[in-house]
């Protein structure tokens, strides 16, 4: 048996080394290491894959945020809602931005923004939503459309982990996530579920004067050549990351199924443990399974940890502490508390290995060692 990684990217590597070195090698032949060919290739690819009208490249999953903020005109004094169960990137380009973010907590079974505590905390000074998909399943979309459109708000998706999901509709009609919003967010960080070997991040939007906005914004607010209408960033997807994703994005479906297909396997071992709680699916989500979580019941978690370790299991808490109370965030104002499922789900989740090249033999010795 291989040794067990959180990720296995090298495995992953071997299978596609072919077809992915030969494209890195014509960006490396033709020299056009930004703005070359490969990255347009690459976002009309993603496009047609996310059927969303426009894919504007970037350096990362957070720029892509902070310029989505920007883009929408958002500013000091504005009130962005998001989860505070998180990676910090989502709400920390919305202070950096100097607009207030205000928490609101998510389920217990989804790990996904609460649908009826994020209608109460609308003011007349909230001007967008910031839905994060966590770990791999969507939030419930209508529904957050449906707020939107009735307090006039607007909607980032934080796709970051999810890319590939499908939001299901009420009717039945299903679109990937990310392209429902006004604008998606996207990483490319090598660990995501469509990672390439570097950083590199992405936008998507369906509104044609939004996506000049976007795209302007990410090129130093530059809409012709050196005339700057506003302040912007550079934020570009080098054309190398470009070929990587390229060859990748062929396979992204493939790589979902395996993740989903481990999961399954995973919730055979545990499904009736009495201290083990399994992931909830929702009714209306795909599940691409960024993350394998588990919350634990009347266990002690450190332990388990060690235990995990000793044995050359890695196992990984996505999040320790939500993000009202990290000590960056401390001048919001938010205490211990305020968001209970967020806290007891800081004190109870557990992220097992789960990647593309994960083996039955290897989740059986990593099921034998939890259960035992
Ligand atoms: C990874 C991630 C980001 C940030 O992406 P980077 O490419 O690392 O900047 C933002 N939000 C979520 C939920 C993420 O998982």
């Amino acid at each position: 048996m291989n040794p067990i990684k959180m990720v296995d990217l090298k495995g992953q590597y071997e299978k596609i080394q072919k077809e992915i070195d030969e494209n890195i090698l014509q960006v490396i032949e033709n020299t056009a290491f930004i703005n070359g060919p490969k990255v347009k290739e690459f976002q009309i690819h993603l496009e047609n894959y996310l059927n969303v009208k426009h894919v504007i490249p970037c350096a990362n999953g957070t720029d892509a945020l902070q310029v989505s903020l920007m883009a929408l005109g958002l500013k000091a004094g504005d009130e962005v809602i998001t989860s505070p169960f998180t990676f910090i990137a989502t709400a920390e380009v919305v202070g950096l931005l100097g607009i207030t973010c205000k928490f609101v907590d998510v389920e217990w079974n989804t790990f996904n923004l609460d649908i009826t505590q994020l209608e109460k905390s609308i003011t007349p000074k909230t001007k967008a939503i910031i839905p994060v998909h966590l770990f791999g399943q969507s939030c419930q979309m209508e529904e957050i459309m449906h707020l939107a459109k009735k307090h006039a708000l607007f909607v980032i998706e934080d796709t970051c982990q999810a890319i590939g999901a499908d939001f299901i509709f009420k009717s039945g009609e299903k679109q990937k996530v990310g392209a429902i919003g006004d604008i998606g967010c996207t990483s490319f960080f090598p660990s995501k579920n469509l990672g390439c070997y570097g950083d590199g991040g992405a936008i998507f939007t369906n509104d044609d004067d939004l996506a000049w906005k976007l795209r302007g914004i990410c090129n130093h607010g530059m809409f012709k050549q050196y005339h700057h209408e506003l302040l912007g960033v550079n934020s570009r997807l080098d054309s190398i990351q470009a070929a990587v994703l390229d060859i990748k994005l062929q396979y992204l479906d493939e790589y979902n199924t395996a993740r989903r297909k481990a999961a399954e396997f995973y919730n055979k071992m545990f499904e009736n443990h009495p201290n083990l709680e399994i992931p909830a699916i929702s009714t209306f989500s795909t599940h691409v399974f960024h993350q394998y979580t588990l919350k634990l019941r009347d266990i002690n978690r450190e332990k388990l940890i060690e235990k995990m370790k000793e044995a050359g299991i890695p196992v990984m808490i996505y999040y320790p502490i939500p993000l009202h109370l990290q000590k960056a965030f401390e001048y919001l104002g938010y205490k211990t508390g305020d968001f209970p499922v967020s806290e007891k789900l800081c004190d109870t989740v557990i992220s097992l290995p789960i990647h593309t090249e994960l083996t039955e033999e290897q989740q059986e010795f990593i099921g034998e060692k939890l259960l035992n």
